[in-house]
């Protein structure tokens, strides 16, 4: 496990759903439309949140806790994209690296603790550095739908995709243009939170956005839940994914990296990493498309490798695929051109900012070409390389001395999440602007959550104070460590 662990709706809708007698719903007979085009506007909202990851929803949730009404626009047909989407069930520690003082807390905690209760998650060592709890990720996924019905201020899209974004003269933007099962529709908005991952919003405004080349960016992998991995494991000690996928193995795929885990409350499944999309840039239809084709077909390239090598025997049925993500795992696209760059010595020096928006303690994870690379922010460097047979080799060194003091968490700034030139946009989540290295670290979903509590509360400041977007924050969303937010 590694990025982490290792082994292992029509026009009107029918209000009384929300309980929200209180929203401005149009359907066809409206007569309001955006400014120079047909589009009819269907909801008017004080914060529009594009994206529905559970940094979406936890961003529509704070805004809406202040009196906010919201709008919250996802793709898919559920919430809580890469980890309900693209089956990702780790959630880093919420501790700091000694794994005594608490750090992070919130929305993210919060849902923790009520899965951890139904046993549909399960914590592990607060000091490790690979996971902090693993969810069951369809549990996540109820979870995340009761936060959203259970406050009558937002107002949920799903199956619905941003497309657009309309501005006035004076470059606020208006409204972001969503296509959906009724067609092209408008919601209207005083203040926007991007949270696609991909800043398809920011882009749509005419926000400035960069990416690294295609070789450059992060590798993509879509994850699966597999079958018969457990009683394969109990009968043949010989059996690793790493000699199938390594250099000369029979599902060689140029890479020699995976992981897995249990599937919480699932005890003959097993959650699988282990396919490697390189050179794919999702933010590009194009490549999107091949993405998602490539890692099926590597995924089963896998499963029937492995069923070659260990053919299935009396009594033990072969590997399985019982499930194939829907959504590619998407590690890295664009980021935003912010008023900030988070950089590395940020992240291992743990530098402190006076607009910090999320704490997080996640090692610097870069998944690049065939290996991997770590920096632990305790000094050491680790660099999983493969080997001609298959196996593969960890380089092992450090980036400062070992009785050098060192941070124990590292903070994200506001700024990194406001766009230059941005009036009414903010975003969250892997879209932030950092250094390849920052980025690393910083990209994972307990340090997205914060994000986007914290864009939550900047929108809503924002609105009822018309503040613009560089000014919305005032550092505050954030509690000292070891005192809990809200
Ligand atoms: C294989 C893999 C393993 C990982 N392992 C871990 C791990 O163990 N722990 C960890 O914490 N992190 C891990 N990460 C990283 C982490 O999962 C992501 O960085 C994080 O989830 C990104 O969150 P996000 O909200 O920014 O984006 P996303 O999760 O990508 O969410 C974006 C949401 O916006 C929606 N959307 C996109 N475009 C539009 C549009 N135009 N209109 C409407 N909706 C749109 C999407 O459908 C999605 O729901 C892993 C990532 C991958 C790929």
């Amino acid at each position: 496990m590694h990025d982490t662990i290792l082994t292992t709706r029509r026009n009107l809708l029918k209000t009384a759903v929300f309980g929200a007698a209180a929203f401005t719903v149009s359907g066809p007979a409206a007569a309001e439309k955006t400014d120079g085009d047909d589009v009819p506007v269907c909801f008017s909202a004080d914060v529009c949140v594009l994206g529905g990851s559970t940094t979406g929803v936890f961003a529509a949730v704070r805004a809406a806790e202040k009196g906010m009404r919201v709008a919250i626009v996802e793709n898919e047909g559920f919430f809580g994209g890469t980890a309900v989407g693209g089956y990702v069930p780790i959630w880093h520690s919420l501790y700091d690296t000694t794994g005594k003082r608490q750090i992070i807390s919130g929305l993210t905690d919060r849902i923790e603790r009520e899965l951890v209760k139904r046993r549909e998650a399960v914590m592990k060592d607060p000091a490790s550095p690979s996971a902090g709890a693993i969810l069951n990720v369809q549990a996540l996924s109820f979870a995340l739908d009761s936060l959203v019905s259970a406050n009558p201020l937002i107002r949920p899209f799903l199956h619905a995709r941003v497309v657009a974004a309309r501005k006035s003269a004076d470059g606020r933007v208006t409204h972001a243009i969503i296509e959906d099962k009724d067609g092209r529709r408008a919601i209207a908005a005083k203040f926007f939170i991007d949270a696609t991952g991909d800043a398809d919003f920011a882009v749509q405004a005419g926000l400035s956005t960069w990416k690294h080349a295609r070789t450059d960016m992060q590798a993509h992998t879509t994850c699966a839940i597999l079958s018969g991995i457990d009683s394969l494991s109990r009968r043949r000690k010989d059996f690793s994914f790493g000699k199938i996928l390594g250099r000369g193995g029979e599902a060689a795929l140029g890479h020699s990296f995976w992981w897995g885990c249990e599937v919480v409350g699932c005890p003959s499944l097993t959650f699988f990493a282990g396919t490697r999309i390189s050179k794919c840039d999702p933010s590009s239809a194009d490549d999107l498309t091949r993405g998602e084709m490539e890692g099926r077909a590597q995924l089963k390239k896998i499963v029937d490798a492995v069923n070659r090598r260990f053919p299935p025997g009396k009594g033990r049925a072969p590997v399985a695929v019982a499930a194939v993500a829907p959504m590619m795992g998407i590690r890295e696209s664009r980021h935003i051109d912010a008023l900030y760059r988070v950089t590395k010595d940020d992240v291992l020096s743990g530098k402190r900012f006076d607009d910090v928006v999320a704490r997080g303690s996640y090692r610097i994870d870069i998944h690049e070409g065939e290996g991997i690379t770590f920096f632990y922010l305790d000094g050491r460097k680790e660099r999983m390389v493969a080997t001609e047979n298959g196996k593969v080799k960890w380089e092992k060194s450090r980036w400062s001395a070992k009785d050098a003091r060192h941070a124990t968490w590292y903070e994200i700034p506001y700024r990194a999440l406001v766009p230059k030139g941005s009036v009414n946009v903010i975003c969250a989540g892997r879209m932030i602007d950092a250094s390849r290295e920052a980025y690393g670290a910083i990209r994972v979903m307990v340090n997205c959550n914060q994000m986007g509590e914290s864009a939550g509360l900047a929108a809503a400041r924002a609105v009822k104070e018309g503040l613009a977007a560089a000014d919305a924050y005032d550092g505050s969303a954030i509690p000292a460590p070891g005192q809990a937010m809200l």
